[in-house]
């Protein structure tokens, strides 16, 4: 087989890329007929494609590039750590300066007493330990009726059997037989599409108040543990009303439950602050990292774990682990990546120039005749696309229809924008610069005229 490199023709490569390759959340024979945008490099915010396009990526790849691309001290870390320790496990009473170091430095990050982390290869992975975790931890207290985990329709919690399960994605439960037992799922504190005639507070307070319905119903007795992104991002970036987090957390103070807020997406200064969890004032007792933890670089993820918890499973064997379980590369990259998020103080740029320069220009959209709300917090927005902003009426098409069109112009003006139905949505690295967000809002602006003239054509938009 001849050597396949960035220098043959894209069309040779996207014919090999179909034949070979499976690709995640994909149709595969859709994807074999129109061919795979083939990126072969990027820097800063920007990625180059192979027929050299230079398309803004405002979706810092898939919500974790915070740094941006290019940063060489992350590849001379990992060359280094490779070969000085290129792996070892942390099983069998061994463990390694990497692993050491990084679970230290979360120690400190980590609000409160989250003191302890247990690390996975992923998002999903972590969330499946946290589901161990917690079933396992009341199991150690005595009580081992205390198994059901409460989540929320349309979350998102990763792709594993337990992540999917977690998740209360409908298409993702009707592939594989999920969710497993013992997942209860509450409604979502989405405004826009299920708030009715209330006004954004009441309708957030009476989500919360799910909650509570789903303990009593369901019996103290028998609840582990809640969880949920503190903003729900793969759902659409749904920012909740902000009645709902104060009256979660009364709820949770309440009852003897666990809480876990995942923060895969939310943490390491997405949402203008270390973890999301301080935006919306809230306090778990796990939290599942991923992501922007290591920007990308490499795939780590893990479960920053409270004093009491980690306690109670530690007084047992957790017989749970993973080959990579805080791999010594991987945990050195992170690691490299929280030094330049603190010395360059990507979160002060977050609060102090690109969050509110982006918050500026983001909201300005809601003046676009497509768009009924543009919602944002730190670096992750949205907009909902609706022929009616007064009385948020969906299209006449298909949910999603107008999103995907929407987002085919966004990739023709290069531009990386995703549509989660027809919301679109945004969460570029954290580094952007104004002018780069100015680039980002016009193709962004471009890109929302060429959908009206192209829906009005076809009749969608009336
Ligand atoms: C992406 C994501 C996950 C899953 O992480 P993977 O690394 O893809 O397994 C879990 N939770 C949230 C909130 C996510 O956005």
């Amino acid at each position: 087989m001849t050597m396949i490199t960035n220098h043959m023709p894209t069309s040779e490569l996207q014919a090999l890329d179909c034949a070979h390759h499976m690709h995640p959340f994909s149709n595969q024979h859709e994807l074999s007929e129109r061919g795979a945008r083939i990126i072969t490099r990027a820097k800063g915010v920007t990625l180059t494609d192979s027929d050299g396009n230079e398309i803004l990526d405002a979706m810092a790849g898939l919500w974790c590039v915070n740094i941006g691309y290019g940063r060489d001290e992350l590849a001379d870390v990992a060359a280094r750590q490779m070969r000085e320790l290129p792996y070892y496990n942390t099983f069998f009473m061994t463990t390694h300066v990497p692993a050491i170091a990084l679970s230290a430095k979360l120690a400190e990050l980590a609000p409160g007493d989250l003191n302890h982390v247990f690390f996975a290869g992923s998002g999903s992975e972590a969330n499946d330990t946290n589901i161990r975790m917690v079933r396992h931890y009341w199991s150690a207290k005595g009580k081992p009726n205390k198994s059901v985990i409460i989540s929320r329709k349309n979350a998102y919690h990763g792709s594993t059997l337990g992540g999917a399960s977690l998740g209360g994605m409908v298409p993702m439960h009707q592939q594989g037989g999920l969710p497993i037992p013992d997942v209860y799922h509450i409604g979502q504190p989405n405004w826009w599409t299920e708030g009715g005639d209330m006004s954004p507070n009441e309708f957030g307070l009476s989500r919360a108040q799910g909650l509570e319905h789903a303990i009593l119903e369901l019996g103290e007795d028998r609840v582990a543990a809640f969880i949920a992104e503190p903003i729900q991002g793969a759902g659409g970036v749904i920012l909740p009303p902000e009645s709902y987090f104060p009256e979660i957390q009364r709820i949770c103070d309440k009852y003897d439950i666990l809480l876990i807020a995942d923060e895969v997406i939310c943490g390491f200064g997405r949402t203008g602050n270390w973890f999301g969890s301080q935006t919306v004032g809230w306090t778990p007792h796990i939290m599942t990292i991923a992501k922007g933890l290591s920007s990308g670089y490499a795939p780590i993820g893990g479960s920053i774990v409270c004093d009491e918890v980690a306690n109670v499973v530690g007084s047992t064997e957790f017989n749970h682990g993973y080959t990579y379980s805080g791999h010594p590369v991987a945990s050195a990259v992170a690691l490299e990546n929280l030094r330049i998020m603190e010395e360059e103080n990507v979160i002060g740029h977050v609060q102090d120039v690109a969050g509110p320069h982006l918050k500026q220009k983001w909201e300005a959209l809601s003046d676009h005749p497509l768009v009924g709300e543009a919602k944002i917090v730190g670096m992750m927005g949205s907009i909902a696309l609706t022929p009616d902003k007064s009385t948020r009426a969906p299209f006449a098409a298909t949910a999603g229809t107008v999103g995907l069109i929407c987002r085919e112009f966004c990739f023709a003006n290069n531009l990386v924008m995703r549509h989660v139905g027809d919301r679109m949505i945004i969460a570029p690295p954290l580094v952007i610069q104004p002018d780069e967000i100015d680039v980002l809002v016009n193709r962004a602006r471009r890109a929302l005229d060429q959908t009206l003239l192209e829906i009005k054509a076809t009749g969608i938009f009336c």
